[in-house]
């Protein structure tokens, strides 16, 4: 197998992923504050980070994989300024935070359903870990922190090389893009962020702690550290998030991370950032009235896994532009994927237990004897290639391709067209030709191996007409054109169209009808 290289952010360059832990990856991935519905930009940054996993796993690691749900602390803006997004959204719906957190950590795990993503070991939800964030900062504080009348601010000017994973230029220490000094009265250095934020004299927060500083809730940046340190152990292998967290969220997590280990190491071997998704009418704003959620991309009868496919088609760290016609082109690719599968499927049925005839039973097609109904991608690249013969040389060629491209830093793109020629090979042992194709699936997490045309069949949710009702009426329009009555089976299909059912004669998919809405 090729050696996995990966883009370290860290230091801008590919480099070769060796784990800290013999034969183990452990991995870190910022999750969502869920103060609203995820929108699919942010599902992008789980979709990558859920691939990254599927690599490691496929690569032989024995992966741990942590997302932490931010139900606290989040301010309205990155770098330490505007009120915490969890108290804004309560108060604008007069509900409970904790109402809000569960309603909205409910929707994310089930658009992670939705995209196939897999269950990471741990879903760190920060307030849980409130007293381990207080222990944190109380040995951290002495040397790093100073208290000022909001809160327990970290003193970047304490650790070595701050900010250098954003590459900001810096002025008194400042991060570029970070807050301006004068924002908090008393802070020493621009970039320095509240580890604690007190409850303002004379308020009551719906969630607040008593701390040391007085009581208050804790500081975003703190969360993570905290939550990577108890679950992953520093130095752990890789911390994963959108892009703009490369600029003030993970230096300051990578702060924390110096004075807590005294050290020069940053917590994490390799800081892997997803480029962003970009909409330019502004529907993925949170604040726009129908935004872009996994939900309205079924409810307009889109699979989920087409967006997943989408994101697959570019490499993460790329941006990737949205429209409704690349989704389209997507879903038809994953549909002829599909099909590609069944008909392989089929294939290989018939090959297990050929149809009854009069053919003798001496006279049993080649495929048959190619057993491997269990073999798998790495019997495929390994020995059993050699010592058995069986196996097509041109099945290998797919699964290498397959594995330099994924190696090659995700480069799921390609990967994606290896999986392609590998579906489109005829007359060679199908039974190895599907169990390399459920390998490759399991990496690139489309499903491949389990849908079937029927799950594709997304009802849009603005539908005038049910699946039953349509194909009755093309039951009845084949009965007429049988029956060479035109005129009958064109007022049929004329009556499917007004009601956005584009009849599909001759498809090369073959799919009967589609649903245009
Ligand atoms: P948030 O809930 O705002 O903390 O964001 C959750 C994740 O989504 C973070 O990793 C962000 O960096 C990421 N993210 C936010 N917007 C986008 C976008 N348009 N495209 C890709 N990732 C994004
Ligand atoms: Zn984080």
């Amino acid at each position: 197998m090729t050696e996995l290289r990966l883009f370290n952010s860290l230091t801008r360059q590919l480099e070769t992923f060796t784990p800290v832990h013999a034969g183990e990856a452990r991995v870190y991935t910022c999750g969502p504050t869920v103060y609203n519905y995820p929108h699919i930009g942010n599902m992008r940054a789980y979709v990558f980070a859920d691939t990254l996993g599927r690599v490691l796993s496929y690569k032989g690691y024995k992966l741990t994989h942590v997302i932490n749900i931010t139900d606290v602390g989040h301010l309205t803006d990155d770098a330490d300024a505007g009120e915490d997004k969890m108290e804004k959204m309560a108060a604008e719906k007069a509900q409970s935070i904790w109402d809000i957190a569960r309603h909205y950590t409910e929707a994310y795990w089930e658009d992670i359903k939705a995209l196939n993503i897999r269950q990471p070991a741990h879903w760190s939800i920060a307030t849980d870990y409130v007293p381990a964030m207080i222990d944190y900062a109380k040995s951290i504080a002495d040397k790093h922190c100073y208290e000022l009348e909001s809160g327990l601010y970290f003193d970047t000017a304490t650790v070595a090389h701050y900010g250098a994973l954003a590459r900001a230029k810096t002025e008194d220490g400042a991060n570029a893009l970070g807050a301006r000094i004068e924002e908090v009265e008393g802070k020493r250095n621009a970039a320095d962020f509240a580890i604690w934020r007190k409850t303002p004299a004379g308020e009551t927060r719906q969630m607040e702690w008593d701390s040391p500083w007085g009581k208050g809730a804790p500081g975003w940046h703190l969360e993570c550290s905290v939550m990577s340190e108890a679950l992953l152990g520093l130095p752990f292998d890789i911390h994963t998030g959108g892009i703009d967290h490369r600029e003030i969220h993970h230096p300051n997590e990578i702060a924390q991370n110096q004075a807590r280990c005294s050290s020069d190491h940053s917590g994490a071997h390799f800081w892997m950032h997803n480029n962003f998704l970009i909409e330019r009418s502004g529907k993925m704003s949170k604040s726009s009235g129908e935004f872009l959620r996994v939900q309205l991309l079924i409810d307009k009868g889109f699979h989920p896994l087409a967006y997943r496919l989408m994101c697959l088609q570019a490499h993460y760290r790329s941006e990737l532009e949205f429209s409704w016609e690349g989704l389209q082109a997507a879903f038809v690719r994953l549909k002829r994927m599909v099909m590609g599968v069944a008909n392989l499927k089929a294939r290989h049925a018939e090959l297990v237990s050929p149809p009854v005839t009069n053919v003798p039973a001496s006279i049993v097609p080649n495929e048959v004897m190619v057993e491997a109904d269990t073999l798998t991608l790495k019997q495929v690249q390994g020995d059993v290639v050699g010592v058995k013969g069986d196996v097509a040389a041109v099945i290998m060629a797919s699964v290498n391709d397959f594995d330099t491209a994924i190696a090659d830093d995700l480069n799921t793109a390609i990967a994606i067209t290896a999986l392609e020629t590998l579906l489109s090979l005829k007359k060679i042992g199908v039974a190895d030709q599907l169990a390399a194709i459920a390998d490759m699936d399991n990496v690139l997490g489309l499903n491949l191996m389990a849908l079937t045309r029927q799950d594709l069949r997304v009802r849009p949710k603005a539908a005038l007409i049910s699946e039953e009702e349509i194909e009755t009426a093309l039951a009845a329009r084949k009965e007429a054109r049988a029956a060479k009555d035109f005129a009958n089976s064109d007022a049929i299909r004329d009556d499917l169209i007004a009601k956005g059912v584009e009849v599909m004669d001759g498809d090369p998919l073959g799919w009967d009808w589609k649903l245009d809405i």
